[in-house]
């Protein structure tokens, strides 16, 4: 292919960079490549590269002049201190107006002060979220950039051509200031766990209460990918319950250790969220499930404990299906409105300014949490920018008020098995508690002024109020 005059310089040729070169060489930008072990870039150019227009350099020099003014450089490597002293080894090659971009799953405090640091030499930074993992890197990802409009506006035409498409509409958009694109792609992560956790539990409850084999489970998430549950996470559940072990025979998804594993970005969710004092319920679960499966040994040990017989569902088993399946939409509704409801604080605290439809919009390509879903969240907040909550909302309000009686129905049901559903119940108690008008957090503040003398405030006059509890 030839050139389009557009060039861009890819440091890091992993999972993430190596396909991203390859998406972004295949739509006529040229790319040189940098990678620390040389032997990963001589495979890459020998395999990969072919006659795209990409060439490599062998150290980062060579990298940096040998790229057009004002540069920029897209840098994709693991995250942490290595994009610190990636930053430290390129300043002082750039130049004024250079700009660099960081495509790892950075923490988005880390963002801004490397924003800061990188302006100081009048360079142009970009914190860029990129979902969809090398699938998705290498024909599309849904990108999730922030920084200064400035920097968006420079590696806008690259980003538009290699982003999904949904509608026509390329799956990237300007999201705000600073660390804005690695927030948004942090509670990605965060809701991509909630969700993620949810799909298990279904399975969970098919599997140990109702007896499905991976055949029949492969036909069920098949068939409610086909509904509103539609999604890219449910459509490769279906494919995984299918997949062969080529070790030892049978499926694959019995020999996988029930232990599952994490980079961090669910739990950097849930902590910023407890610092903003938002609550995010399914998404900490899902976090503390990760967790506890790693608890493996203690499990065991537990179970010999209290061994019982297996209980298996005695029902109407289609009915139990249909309304689990109907549980897990209206537990993934509570999931985005959480991530939602986060998404909308942060944006004030932080100043990022977020169009949450643009978010939504955007999610729906390319990245791991697209789902049918999110046409309707990009209506809602089309519809009213400033939503005060998905729940709000009278297309999903409606939908809840008949899922969550059914969500209800599972959970007791699951109750009686005694399989657990953290993730759909929590999903039950986020909705129960938020739709109260009345919460007992009034005994806390008596409890509070009882023991500290903490104050509260009361129902029928202004005013801040103490009592001497013993003396009064
Ligand atoms: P890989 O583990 O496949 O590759 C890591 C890359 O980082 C390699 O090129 C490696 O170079 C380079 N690297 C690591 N440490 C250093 C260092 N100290 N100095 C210079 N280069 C270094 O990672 P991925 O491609 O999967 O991920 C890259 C980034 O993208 C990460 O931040 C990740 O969290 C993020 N991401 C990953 C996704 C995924 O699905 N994998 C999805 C979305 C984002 P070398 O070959 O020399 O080791």
């Amino acid at each position: 292919m030839t050139s389009t005059g557009n060039s861009i310089g890819v440091i890091g040729l992993g999972e993430m960079g190596r396909n991203l070169v390859l998406n972004i060489a295949d739509h006529g930008v040229s790319v040189t490549v940098f990678n620390r072990t040389p032997e990963k870039t001589k495979d890459f150019m020998e395999r990969e590269a072919k006659s795209r227009p990409i060439r490599a350099a062998s150290h980062l020099t060579e990298l940096i002049t040998g790229l057009r003014r004002p540069r920029s450089i897209l840098m994709m490597i693991s995250a942490g201190s290595a994009v610190d002293d990636l930053i430290d080894n390129l300043l002082p090659l750039l130049e004024p107006g250079d700009l660099l971009v960081d495509g790892g799953n950075s923490f988005f405090r880390d963002t801004d002060r490397r924003e800061r640091k990188v302006s100081e030499k009048g360079c142009l930074y970009l914190g860029l979220g990129v979902s969809g993992g090398g699938f998705g890197a290498r024909y599309g990802p849904s990108l999730m950039p922030g920084g200064s409009s400035q920097a968006y506006e420079r590696l806008r035409p690259i980003l538009e051509i290699i982003a999904a498409r949904v509608g026509g509409e390329p799956c990237v958009t300007y999201l705000g200031r600073g660390s804005a694109g690695h927030y948004v792609k942090m509670v990605h992560n965060g809701i991509e766990y909630g969700l993620m956790q949810l799909i298990a539990e279904a399975y969970h409850f098919l599997k140990q209460g109702l007896g499905l084999t991976n055949e029949e489970l492969a036909g069920l998430f098949t068939r409610w990918n086909e509904t509103e549950l539609q999604g890219y996470l449910l459509e490769i559940t279906a494919r995984i319950f299918l997949q062969k072990d080529v070790l030892s025979g049978g499926q694959l998804i019995d020999h996988i250790l029930d232990q599952a594993g994490q980079k961090g970005t669910g739990r950097w969710t849930s902590i910023n969220a407890l610092e903003l004092g938002i609550p995010v319920p399914t998404i900490d679960l899902a976090e503390m499930m990760r967790s506890l499966s790693g608890f493996s040994e203690e499990r065991r040990n537990i179970q010999g404990l209290f061994r019982e017989p297996p209980r298996i569902f005695q029902g109407e088993r289609k009915r139990l299906i249909d309304q689990l399946g109907q549980a897990l939409y209206g537990a993934m509704i509570l999931t985005y409105g959480q991530g939602f409801a986060l998404l909308r604080k942060a944006s004030q605290v932080y100043e990022y300014d977020l169009d949450l439809a643009e978010v939504a919009r955007i999610w729906r390509g390319g990245c791991i949490i697209r789902a049918a879903l999110l046409e309707k969240i990009v209506t809602a907040y089309r519809i009213d920018p400033d939503l005060m909550h998905l729940l709000s909302d009278p297309v999903l309000g409606d939908e809840i008020k008949s899922l969550h009686q059914i969500l209800r129905r599972v959970i007791k049901t699951a109750i009686d098995l005694a399989v657990p559903l953290p993730g759909l119940m929590t999903s039950l108690l986020y909705f129960d508690s938020l739709r109260s008008a009345w919460l007992p957090a009034n005994l806390i503040q008596a409890q509070r002024d009882y023991f500290g003398a903490h104050t509260y405030g009361r129902v029928d006059r202004p005013g801040i109020f103490h009592t001497n509890w013993e003396r009064d």
